[in-house]
């Protein structure tokens, strides 16, 4: 009786054991999902990195480097300019990712009510660069993706910066497609491009334009040289066509597909 006693007492406290861990469990998966926003990471990082900064010299640092080797090439015949991407490459537009983290919102909610605040940051290293090209009788062309509609506050935020050539003939915004081929096709009649800046693949050539992610492997692979010289790359892990392809640009499937999607392409050991 007394051996039955102690058994059932063992079994007892096992079963509060297992239900403990149970509960422990589902307190540790619910806590690791709490506020889990898909961009919170990289948000945070973006904001809050050091490493962050330090990516941004670099491609900057790059940038001028780049630029005075470029001006010793003797006999070019057309003015030179460089060609820049402006959304995270010249302006940070983190605080907008910010929001729609706090507000449990999604790309384009506020976007626009973000761009005509005018008052996004520049990158950093950017706003002396661009100073320092000027110097040197090198024009910046902005070409972006923001829309047309905004062209107004983003000249704004540019000229309040003190960025310069931030005028209606260096901007070309998207009117009818995002494909960047066709702008920087305008400028190169006129102009000898020295390098391209941007945080997407996209920004640098046509090739990177909707490919699958096998594909935007190959093609970096085969520009491999082109990378720090021809096209410098900014970092962005909020969001891009890398994050689009990831998705299998599947952009109107739920956050839940998309983070399903997203897990099915990790490769686990
Ligand atoms: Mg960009």
């Amino acid at each position: 009786m007394k051996n039955h006693l102690l058994i059932l007492i063992a079994a007892l406290a096992l079963a509060g054991c297992s239900s403990n861990s149970t509960t422990n469990n589902q307190e540790k998966q619910k806590q690791s999902t709490v506020g889990a926003h898909p961009a919170l990471q990289a948000t945070v990082y973006h904001q809050t990195a050091a490493e962050m900064r330090a990516l941004s010299y670099q491609a900057y640092n790059i940038a001028r480097y780049r630029l005075d080797q470029s001006l010793r090439v003797a006999g070019l015949t057309k003015k030179q300019a460089v060609i820049v991407d402006i959304d995270e490459t010249v302006l940070d537009n983190s605080p907008h990712q910010a929001q729609l983290i706090l507000n449990d919102a999604a790309y384009p909610d506020y976007w626009a009510e973000w761009c005509n605040l005018a008052e996004a940051e520049p990158m950093p290293g950017a706003l002396e660069f661009f100073k320092y090209a000027e110097k040197k009788g090198v024009e910046i062309f902005y070409v972006s993706n923001r829309h047309d509609s905004l062209r107004q506050p983003t000249l704004k935020n540019l000229k309040n910066l003190g960025f310069p050539y931030a005028n209606e003939n260096h901007l070309f915004l998207k009117t009818t497609t995002s494909s960047k081929v066709e702008r920087r096709k305008a400028i190169e009649k006129d102009y000898h491009i020295l390098f391209l800046m941007g945080d997407n693949l996209a920004d640098f050539s046509g090739v990177f334009e909707n490919g699958t992610i096998v594909e935007r492997f190959q093609e970096t692979d085969s520009m491999k040289d082109a990378f720090g010289s021809r096209f410098i790359v900014l970092p962005n892990a909020m969001y891009g066509a890398w994050d689009a392809a990831a998705i299998n640009y599947s952009y109107a499937a739920s956050e839940q597909e998309k983070i399903q999607m997203k897990r099915q392409r990790l490769r686990g050991f």
